[in-house]
């Protein structure tokens, strides 16, 4: 990416998040106090919309697939879970401090910042050389190397602008904490860095209780905690997140096929949701994580460039095994179409809930200019709208107020609805273009007549005449999930 494109993609963000704000969608975490760095919180509509979000998600697994059903696990967990799981051992970022500026870097975020600017001049073979290396050595844990590649590469710290650099470690990102009121009796246990774990160590539970059969899948979300090194991007890296994940358990062998076809099928998911084909791409993993034999990802062109939304991996039996391992409870399955005991292989997919939220922020976020005049709005798709239809009396008297809660009364059951009286009626359209609500109903003279009132489409802000017995049905019709899953 060239520079000024950069600072235009930047700028970009910026507008996203200073709109996710203004008009309450996300704010810094206890922001009177100035914040807490990478944690925040959900407004009005940004709830609604996060709302609409995992709903579609868990619907789409749960309601779609007869084979996939959800839990709800703790966020605590026994502490061998996360021996066991590898977490504690390995699940590290390697870090970097610039001695000049005393600020911290995750030493590959490093190198793939420098990868990607290589791409974006058009030497996609360095790019690729450099992503290469620096794989090798992650994977021989050579750290001293990454450093070297670091140093080499010339990369400086973008706020000193040196390459005064420290050695690079190793840092655990998972949170700590004591249970037990008693010192001595008190254990260390872990905020969960993944739901997934949570899933594994039911396994079992839920296969016999749901009578479930291979294949089949648990699907679960959740808050998960990593201690990120460094937290930027908005709530694109946090260090309080939610988590959707599905694991999915086959019979050993079948695996990549179950891998190929989730692949595709999540994809569609986010095409489903409008997202354009064109800023959507696969990123297949080189690096495998210790419990892999496949991974990809899926990532979304965010202002700051193609990042990952959702992972699919293949686990392998490397969770069941191990807590089979540690627990000494037998983790297994009998398959009775071969007769067979075995412990199931899986296939993960596994998406955090702020990111979706971000790529659909980002991508619906509409700022042009229409006759001279510049127009912001967000194109959700209805379904996952935070407010679905905004009543909007065309004045404060002659009855109109009351015709309109009428048709609140109509529709609120079913639908998250706005009535406003207060400002003209063409604020009152730009306010809720802001939030993004696709239909706005006026109420006029007219409607008193002959129950008729106009909806005013956001995207096109196009008005037509609709008798009110209508409205339920058009705004079911417009708003249902089915609109997406029909493309799914
Ligand atoms: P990254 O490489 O960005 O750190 P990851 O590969 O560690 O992500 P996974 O462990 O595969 O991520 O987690 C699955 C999903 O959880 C990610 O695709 C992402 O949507 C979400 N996720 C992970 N870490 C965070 C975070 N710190 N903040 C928000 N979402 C996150």
């Amino acid at each position: 990416m060239a520079k000024n494109e950069q600072t235009a993609e930047n700028a970009q963000l910026k507008d996203i998040i200073a709109h996710a704000k203004e008009y309450g969608f996300v704010y810094p975490s206890s922001e009177i106090y100035d914040g807490l760095q990478a944690v925040y919180d959900y407004g009005a509509y940004g709830v609604e919309l996060k709302n609409n979000l995992k709903r579609l998600w868990w619907e789409t697994m749960t309601r779609l697939n007869d084979n996939i059903v959800g839990i709800d696990a703790a966020i605590f967990m026994h502490p061998t879970t996360w021996k066991a799981s590898g977490h504690v051992d390995s699940f590290n970022d390697p870090m970097i401090d610039n001695k000049d500026s005393k600020k911290r870097y995750r030493a590959d975020v490093l190198i793939e910042d420098k990868a990607a600017a290589y791409e974006n001049a058009g030497d996609k073979e360095r790019a690729q050389q450099l992503l290469s290396a620096m794989g090798r050595l992650l994977e021989a844990e050579d750290l001293a190397g990454v450093r070297d590649l670091i140093v080499n590469e010339e990369i400086k710290c973008p706020i000193s602008g040196t390459s005064n650099w420290t050695d690079v470690r190793q840092f655990n990102l998972m949170f700590s904490t004591q249970v037990g009121s008693v010192a001595e009796d008190a254990s260390t246990i872990y905020l969960r860095p993944e739901t997934a774990q949570g899933i594994f160590v039911n396994f079992l539970n839920v296969q016999k209780t749901a009578r479930m059969k291979v294949p089949f899948g648990i699907a679960q979300i959740g808050k998960a905690f990593r201690n990120e090194i460094v937290a930027r991007q908005f709530i694109f890296r946090m260090r309080e997140f939610e988590q959707m994940e599905m694991q999915f358990f086959v019979r050993p062998g079948t695996e990549l096929d179950w891998y190929k076809q989730w692949a595709e099928t999540r994809m569609k998911w986010h095409k489903a949701l409008g997202i354009p084909e064109e800023k959507l791409r696969r990123h297949d993993h080189e690096k495998l994580a210790h419990y892999a034999n496949a991974a990809m990802d899926i990532e979304y062109q965010f202002p700051f460039g193609f990042k990952e939304v959702e992972g699919i991996h293949s686990r392998t039996d490397f969770d069941l095994k191990s807590h089979q391992e540690y627990s000494k409870k037998k983790q297994q399955y009998f398959d009775p179409e071969i007769n067979q005991n075995y412990i199931p292989y899986v296939i993960e997919t596994s998406i955090g809930a702020d990111r979706l939220f971000l790529m659909t922020l980002c991508n619906a976020y509409v700022d042009e200019e229409v006759d001279g005049k510049q127009r912001t709005y967000l194109k959700f798709h209805p379904a996952v709208a935070p407010v679905k239809a905004a009543i909007l009396p065309l004045t404060k008297k002659d009855g109109l107020p009351e015709k309109a809660h009428e048709i609140v009364e109509a529709l609120k059951y079913d639908f998250n609805i706005i009535y406003e009286e207060a400002a003209s009626i063409g604020k009152r359209y730009t306010r809720q273009d802001l939030i993004g609500t696709p239909f706005c109903i006026a109420v006029d003279h007219q409607t008193l007549e002959d129950n008729t009132v106009t909806i005013r489409h956001r995207d096109t802000t196009e008005q037509e005449r609709v008798a009110i017995a209508d409205l339920h049905g058009r705004l079911a019709e417009a708003c249902s999930f089915r609109r997406v899953f029909e493309r799914v």
